[in-house]
């Protein structure tokens, strides 16, 4: 996918806690998405992953701080916006309208006391302040309907929805406002995976439909493999490995990439034997020296427990780059 960029992160950084208390959830951040994208975002838990949507969207709460970097969002025209320096009042303007963010358990942050209906008009109230109230249940019903629910249970409360059901609803009202960026913070993860893969599916559907970006965010790469453009994996708060979905699949490049496809069964193809990955992902209090995954690989070398391996392409490739001894001789 070679849109023009709409989303651009270039060296952030953020801290929990300052001082000498200080530890890095998120080291040196570069990451593109561009227009009409599924970008796929993996790594084990606690590599950063909800982190770097949080600073992203300007909802880290303390102790969490952004402590260098810059985040930039590209309308379809004028000038970029710089979303780290927006204020309070520009960042409401610009949630759901421009970018919005379904999260990690959303389907539990629907109300239970008022419906479906009630919570996704209120999205358009606060911000089509224009809008008649029959629009509003129009395009309410439109909404659910984009997402394969059927309109008569715009009336329903969320309990009376099964966990599926909530999850679409919580999908549906982020598209409400038409957001040129959705993200989404392991919005399955609590469905079975028949159901996972079809909220994808209707996913990867409705962007082509309507043309938004996506960040997807989970653990699971063999979701990303089926469903997303290009994929970026986390590791310790760092990006290891980036590149086109087909080609990390085909050809992974750095040994966690690696490690992490053979820990999920592959939805496609000959089966292969699952190893998972040996040991555990590093505290952020304890990072090791080097590259942080050296501990846990098969393959590190005198190097790796150096210095940091930059995150590079090989000479002429720019489609896809890996922060790793074994791709950048030292
Ligand atoms: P992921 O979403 O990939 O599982 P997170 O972004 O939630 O990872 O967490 C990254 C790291 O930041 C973890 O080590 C986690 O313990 C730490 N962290 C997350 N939230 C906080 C917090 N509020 N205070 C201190 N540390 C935190
Ligand atoms: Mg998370």
């Amino acid at each position: 996918m070679t849109g023009r960029p709409v989303l651009t992160i270039s060296g952030l950084h953020v801290d929990y806690g300052t001082g000498s208390g200080a530890v890095h959830a998120l080291r040196d951040i570069d990451l593109t998405l561009h227009r009409g994208e599924v970008l796929g975002l993996a790594g084990e838990s606690g590599s950063g992953k909800s982190t770097l949507a949080y600073a992203v969207t300007r909802l880290l709460s303390p102790p969490g701080v952004i402590t260098g970097g810059d985040v930039h969002y590209h309308p379809h025209d004028g000038e970029p916006v710089d979303l780290l320096g927006l204020t309070a009042e520009q960042l409401r303007a610009f949630r759901w309208q421009e970018l919005s963010i379904v999260f990690q358990g959303a389907m539990n942050s629907l109300n239970p006391v008022h419906t479906v209906h009630s919570q996704l008009t209120d999205v358009l109230r606060a911000h089509r302040p224009r809008m008649k109230g029959a629009e509003r249940t129009a395009r309410a019903e439109e909404l659910l309907s984009l997402v394969g629910i059927s309109r008569d249970r715009l009336v329903a409360y969320p309990h009376q929805l099964s966990g599926g059901m909530r999850q679409r609803v919580m999908i549906a009202m982020a598209l409400a406002l038409e957001p040129e960026v959705v993200i989404m913070d392991e919005p399955t993860t609590a469905l079975d995976v028949v159901m996972q893969r079809q909220i994808l599916r209707q996913l990867v559907r409705l962007r082509e439909e309507l043309g938004f970006s996506v960040v997807f965010i989970t653990h699971d790469i063999s979701l990303l493999i089926e469903f997303s453009d290009r994929i970026a994996i986390m590791y310790g708060g760092r990006i290891v490995e980036e590149a086109g979905a087909a080609e990390i699949y085909r050809d992974p490049r750095h040994p966690y990439s690696e490690g992490l496809l053979h820990s999920f069964p592959a939805l496609h193809g000959p089966r292969r034997e699952l190893t998972g990955i040996p040991g555990s992902p590093p505290h952020l209090t304890a990072m090791p020296a080097g590259c942080a995954f050296h501990p846990r690989c098969g393959k590190a070398f005198a190097p790796c427990s150096g210095e940091v391996p930059v995150l590079a392409g090989r000479a002429g490739d720019t489609t896809r780059s890996v922060a790793c001894w074994l791709h950048h001789p030292a």
